[in-house]
């Protein structure tokens, strides 16, 4: 794996960044600074790395194994919190960054959470649903001891839905009640506040699907501003990714009065420099198989679509799209990174020189994660809120999150990710310190 293409190596070059930007703040005496440093080396490593073969019955007979992983990286600021990825490409290096971002994702918006993160390498399309069903179960019966309302709160990521969550909970809720049948005290009670992400008919919050990509779009809003663009149909976006969350941030976005001038999935994408109706392209994708093939604009490869002409570019899918090869052609004024860590440090750098505004992973896609708060929150209470006070409470703490941002970025003159990522590793940084610790 090239350095590049390494994303916990990519985590690590963006800690040492921000490391030298902090610095200055616990220099004020000699023992503090050593704390400081030991508080960074420690952030270098995940606190818990767990890794297992998951064996599962297919429904030929035959018994398949697949690699499976949950990294708990930091705790400092209260449970570990992070979603699960199905995904072919999952590697321990990349679960290791995703939870590394995790923590400094929940920091952000200040929700009282550390950051994990889960993966099985496995192409969940090949899987038929009780096959699906069976992994996902096998995984949360292996990861039961090690995760807990108070604990390590798991969550939907990449190709997992609040069914795989709903099958969770409920295996889950098998461990600890075979647990107290032993005449052992189960240490957990609360199976639905262990899991974020669920579906409504089982302990699910209003709005947590679309949570990331409309609050992705709060950001659009604020950013738009910035530009001194008030009109948003004189924005357009182009967005790489079209699952959960480029789907829910192309609707937010359409209904907002952005132009999507153009939307792709892994197999490639559409431009229309008019403007795409997000639901017509679901629905036709839905009878096509893939974006490219809705007839819906003129077809595009994914390496085209980041070169497009448009105003702000969303990639909303994978790591390691915005790399030292495509940084230079991108067009658009603004990346708004929609995706966990879609831009390499060497192409952060290019992205700076030429300009181009960054709105970082861990503030634009952080609605997620701060809506399965108040999904956990409403769990603990058994008390399930109205939409509109669960988006209310979003957008707040979104707005807040990036007038931080802009603040420290134009008054300490620094890029939008270093801004974010230095708030957010702060506050981890004396968090731990409070602990006393270190
Ligand atoms: N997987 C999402 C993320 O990367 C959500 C995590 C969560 O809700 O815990 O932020």
């Amino acid at each position: 794996m090239s350095h590049q293409s390494d994303p916990y190596q990519n985590a690590l070059v963006q800690l040492d960044h921000v490391a030298a930007v902090l610095r200055p703040l616990y220099a004020e005496s000699a023992g503090q600074l050593k704390k400081f440093e030991t508080a960074i080396k420690r952030l270098k490593t995940p606190d818990r790395m767990l890794k297992t073969q998951l064996k599962i019955q297919l429904d030929s007979g035959k018994f398949r194994k697949f690699l499976a992983f949950r990294a708990q990286h930091n705790a400092a600021r209260g449970p570990y919190k992070g979603g699960i990825r199905f995904h072919p490409n999952v590697t321990e290096a990349e679960v290791k960054a995703l939870s590394t971002w995790m923590t400094w994702k929940c920091a952000v918006t200040g929700i009282p959470y550390g950051g994990a993160k889960g993966g099985i390498v496995v192409d969940p399309k090949l899987l038929s649903l009780t096959e699906l069903e069976r992994l996902s179960r096998a995984y949360a019966a292996w990861l039961a001891p090690w995760i807990g309302p108070w604990v390590d709160v798991p969550a939907p990521d990449v190709n997992t839905t609040g069914q795989i969550m709903a099958w969770m909970v409920d295996e889950y809720q098998k461990a600890q009640r075979a647990k107290l049948e032993q005449g052992q005290t189960a240490f957990e009670v609360n199976p639905l506040a262990t899991f974020t992400g669920k579906p409504l008919g089982l302990g699910g919050s209003e709005g947590r699907e679309e949570a990331t990509g409309l609050a992705g779009v709060f950001t659009l809003i604020k950013l738009a501003e910035k530009l001194s663009q008030t009109d948003h149909k004189k924005i357009s976006v182009a967005i790489q990714g079209f699952g959960n969350v480029g789907y829910w941030f192309a609707y937010h976005s359409a209904k907002a009065g952005f132009k999507v001038a153009a939307v792709s999935d892994s197999k490639g994408g559409i431009y229309e420099p008019k403007g795409l109706d997000p639901e017509q392209v679901l629905a036709a994708k839905k009878t096509t198989g893939s974006v490219g093939q809705t007839g819906l604009g003129k077809v595009i490869t994914n390496a085209e679509l980041l070169a497009l002409p448009v105003t702000v570019l969303v990639p909303a899918a994978l790591e390691n799209v915005i790399t030292t090869e495509t940084a230079p052609l991108i067009r658009a004024k603004a990346v708004l990174e929609m995706a966990n860590g879609p831009t390499t440090p060497e192409a952060d750098e290019i992205l700076a020189t030429r300009k181009i505004e960054v709105i970082p992973d861990v503030l634009a896609n952080a609605g997620g994660v701060t809506t399965s708060y108040f999904e956990w929150v409403q769990n603990l209470q058994g008390y399930a809120w109205p939409k509109t006070e669960v988006i209310s409470k979003l957008k707040v703490l979104m707005d807040q999150s990036f007038d931080q941002m802009w603040q420290i970025k134009t008054t300490q003159k620094l890029p939008g990710r270093l801004a974010t990522y230095a708030t957010a590793v702060k506050r981890v940084v004396d968090a731990m310190l409070l602990r006393g610790n270190i």
